[in-house]
């Protein structure tokens, strides 16, 4: 289940992708391929799953589509933090 809406601190559209435990993530709309990987240096939020090490910058064949957490985008992250 993933809900849209729009982000309180940038207007960005959001959308909360739900983890395995039933947390809500807020995450970027925006659906990127991602490549799994442990070693990964970048970090996807998959709809059921949660977090997920990979790599958004692969070669050869994605592992699926996902979204990127908008706490690592928001220009103004810092102030939900700050609230929390
Ligand atoms: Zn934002």
């Amino acid at each position: 289940m993933v809900r849209e809406t729009t982000c309180r601190g940038c207007g960005a559209p959001i959308v909360f992708v739900k983890s395995k435990l039933g947390k809500f993530i807020p995450c970027d709309a925006q659906l990127v391929r991602y490549r799994a990987n442990p070693d990964g240096k970048d970090v996807v939020v998959v709809e059921g799953e949660g977090a997920v090490r990979c790599d958004l910058d692969f070669e050869g064949l994605p592992t699926g589509m996902a979204r990127v957490s908008h706490f690592a985008t928001c220009p103004r992250a810092g102030e939900f933090r700050r609230k929390a």
